[in-house]
Formats: C-alpha cells, sequence, structure tokens
C-alpha cells in the first residue's frame, strides 16, 4: 500500500503495547507521513494545525498518540478527557470505529454522540462514564444546554475536517463549546483546505505558535485519480450513468448530486435499469443512513448516490470509480469528491458528468486545478428506445443537440 509511507516504526515515534499490536492486527506496517510527523509532536503535548486530507491516515494520526497519553497519565483522571468534533454523523461513527479498533486492550471508553438518536440513550452513556467523546457541534450543544453533560476536564480538543465544520455554519455552536472547555488544553485542529475562516480559527483557538503539519499541498487533487469531463445533456445523465456502470462493470459507484431530489431522482433511474442503488442524505434517518451505508461497504449495493454532506464523512477504501452527476458549487468540493477514488494509493477514476448549463462551474474547478480536466465521449452510447419519461426526454434532447 503507498500512502506515502515513511520508513520509520510505530515504537520508534514513541507508542508502546498494546497500541504496537493494535496497530500490527490492522495491517499497518509504517506510518503515514501525517503520523510520523504528528505523533511525537502531539505527544509532547504540542497544539497541532494538520493540513491533511481523509485518506491520508489522519484519524490514527490523532487517535493513537492520544490513547497513548491516556494510557501514560493512568486511568483515576475526571471524565471526558478528550472531545473530537465532526462536522457529519458519518465521520463521528467512522472516527469512533477507529477509536474501538485502535484502543483493543486499553481500559478507555469512547463514545460518537450526535442527532438523530434519543438524547437519553447518550445522557446514559455519560453516566456511565466515557474517556472519548467524539460528537458533531449541534448536538453536544444541545446536551450542554441541557446540563447533561461537564466539558470541564477535556485535555485534549480536536477538530476534525475543521474545514467542513465550517463551510456547514457550525462556527457559533463551536465557539460555544469551546467556552465550556478548560483553556488549559492541548487543541488538534485538521483540515484539508485553509480557507480565511480556517485561518481566523486556527488564530483563535490554537496556541501560539502551534506546529504546522502539511502533508498535501493545499487544493491539489491526489495524483492516482484519472478524472474525466464527459459533456452531456442534463436529462441524458441518469441513463448515461446507468450505461456507464454497466459497461465499464464497476464493482462499487460514489455518485455525488448537489440536492436531495437528485440524489432520490438518479436511485429510481438506476434501480429500474437493473442496478443496485441507494441514496444517502440528511432526510434519511439516521437507522436508514447507517443500513444503506453497510449495504454500500458489504457490496449489497453498487451505487450510493449521496450529498456532499452526507457523504463527507465515508471512509470506504478501495473505491473504483467516483462521479459527480453534478458539479459544486464550490471547486474545493470537487477535490474532496474525487479524494474518495485513489485513496490509500490505489488507482480510482472520476467521472464528471457536466450539463451546458455547468460550464462555469467546470471552469472554476478547472482554475482552482489549475489544468483542464480530459474531456471524453462516450461513443457507443445511444438513449434506450424506452416508453420512461426521462429516456423519452433524453432521446429528445439528444437529437436537438447534434442538430445544434
Ligand atoms: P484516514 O485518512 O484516517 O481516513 O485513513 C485512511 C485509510 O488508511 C483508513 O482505511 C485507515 O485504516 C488506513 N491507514 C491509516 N494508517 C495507515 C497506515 N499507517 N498504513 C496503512 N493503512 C493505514
Amino acid at each position: 500500500m503507498d500512502l506515502n509511507n515513511v520508513q520509520v516504526s510505530f515504537e520508534q515515534l514513541g507508542l508502546s503495547s498494546p497500541l504496537l499490536e493494535n496497530i500490527a492486527s490492522l495491517g499497518y506496517e509504517h506510518p503515514t507521513q501525517i503520523q510520523a510527523e504528528s505523533i511525537p509532536r502531539i505527544l509532547e503535548g504540542k497544539d497541532i494545525l494538520g493540513g491533511a486530507h481523509t485518506g491520508t491516515g489522519k484519524t490514527a494520526a490523532f487517535m493513537l498518540p492520544i490513547l497513548e497519553l491516556l494510557k501514560r497519565s493512568g486511568e483515576a483522571q475526571p471524565l471526558p478527557r478528550v472531545l473530537i468534533l465532526t462536522p457529519t454523523r458519518e465521520l463521528a461513527i467512522q472516527v469512533e470505529q477507529s477509536a474501538c479498533e485502535l484502543k483493543a486492550g486499553l481500559p478507555f471508553r469512547a463514545a460518537a454522540v450526535y442527532g438523530g438518536v434519543k438524547m437519553r440513550v447518550q445522557t446514559a452513556v455519560f453516566e456511565a462514564g466515557v474517556d472519548i467523546i467524539i460528537a458533531t457541534p449541534g448536538r453536544l450543544l444541545d446536551h450542554l444546554r441541557q446540563g447533561n453533560i461537564n466539558l470541564g476536564n477535556v485535555q485534549i480538543l480536536v477538530f476534525d475536517e475543521a474545514d467542513r465544520m465550517l463551510d456547514m455554519g457550525f462556527i457559533h455552536d463551536m465557539n460555544k463549546i469551546v467556552a465550556e472547555l478548560p483553556e488549559q488544553r492541548q487543541t488538534l485542529l485538521f483540515s484539508a483546505t485553509a480557507s480565511g475562516k480556517v485561518k481566523r480559527m486556527i488564530h483563535e483557538m490554537l496556541s501560539c505558535p502551534a506546529e504546522h503539519i502539511e502533508v498535501t499541498p493545499p487544493n491539489s487533487a491526489a495524483k492516482k485519480i484519472r478524472q474525466n469531463v464527459i459533456m452531456i445533456p442534463r436529462a441524458c445523465k441518469a441513463d448515461l450513468l446507468a450505461h456507464i456502470i454497466k459497461q465499464e462493470n464497476y464493482s462499487q459507484v460514489l455518485v455525488f448530486t448537489r440536492s436531495k431530489k437528485a440524489a432520490d431522482e438518479l436511485t429510481a433511474t438506476l434501480t429500474t435499469a437493473g442496478i443496485s442503488a441507494a441514496a444517502i442524505h440528511k432526510d434519511k434517518e439516521q437507522s436508514e443512513r447507517i443500513q444503506v451505508l453497510n449495504d454500500f461497504r458489504s457490496g449489497a449495493i453498487k451505487v450510493l448516490a449521496a450529498t456532499d454532506i452526507a457523504a463527507r464523512g465515508l471512509d470506504i477504501d478501495n473505491m473504483p470509480c467516483v462521479v459527480n452527476y453534478e458539479l459544486p458549487e464550490r471547486p474545493e468540493v470537487y477535490i474532496h469528491r474525487i479524494g474518495r477514488t485513489g485513496r490509500a494509493g490505489r488507482q480510482g477514476q472520476a467521472f464528471s458528468l457536466v450539463s451546458p448549463d455547468e460550464a462555469k462551474l467546470l471552469e472554476k474547478i478547472e482554475k482552482l486545478l489549475k489544468w483542464n480536466i480530459k474531456r471524453v465521449v462516450i461513443r457507443d452510447y445511444t438513449p434506450p428506445k424506452s416508453s420512461s419519461g426521462v429516456s423519452r426526454k433524453c432521446a429528445k434532447t439528444l437529437k436537438s443537440t447534434r442538430r445544434l
């Protein structure tokens, strides 16, 4: 696996048993770059600003030293001792899973706290005692307002995907949460991009000087991703996508849409075309989202149509293909999206289906990338002679496009 791994050992970074055994059983042979640079500094108690995308091993880069520090300081400490804030429920769940794998054999408890689950279930977890809380800001603030939890003993605060949290408008919630924490604490902030908002947050939240670790040049897309653009009328996108998926026989495809409606409609079209598909977005119940995600991970569903908010936290390894069914409004989101393929050093495919009304959005993306994405034409594609509304509309649009 080529994750930019570096040739030092986890032991040399200052980690000890049983973390070393847990790392080995997960199959991690060497630390990734972000791990090699973050772990020793976090163990020294430094504040960290980590510029790293999901897929670089950043979760273990903060979780491993946090567990080592908890272990060194012993068990008899007031709780909770660590707070990790994440932008989405999915990311909170994923970080919790990672914590559970990495802390095997240690007596510490971790819990994910997010909306869509009964408050009292989470309150019971707090009452039982939890060392590491992984929370989305909104739900944690609800608990603070109701006096269900006291964060006065938190020693380490982590902002995971801080840029995304700011984009989602969590700044006020984050400030209110931080006001409940002791001033004397260690703060670790991870962000894939460094916008003005992120810079202001760094200034306010981190001690000066914080250690700055950058493993991916800002706004650069991972190199192992083959990117293509297909210019296509909007009405033909669903048909064409079904065609590509069948033709290329992809085992799994993650498709991004801008709206919940588009995700639902696409899912319906693909299902009619005989391709197992499901949508994931904010309107879905939490239990339904977890089920869909599990089905996708297990391969029971081939295509997952997701809005950006729902997709941000997904850690799905070995994703062969990512599709931009609709281009995002903000060009940086394109980089986040395609980062879902080509992960862990594997080759990935990213297709963008671009309709004429999205030309400006494509221009913005290419300006950010500083190069033009390759245009490809799917030569063997003709819209099916189906009675379905979508296909009829698509055939008509294609015909008029050809005449132009
Ligand atoms: P993350 O950036 O935290 O989302 O991690 C991306 C993927 O890399 C996850 O599936 C991790 O299990 C995996 N990973 C993390 N650290 C290592 C490592 N040192 N060696 C190999 N795989 C790793």
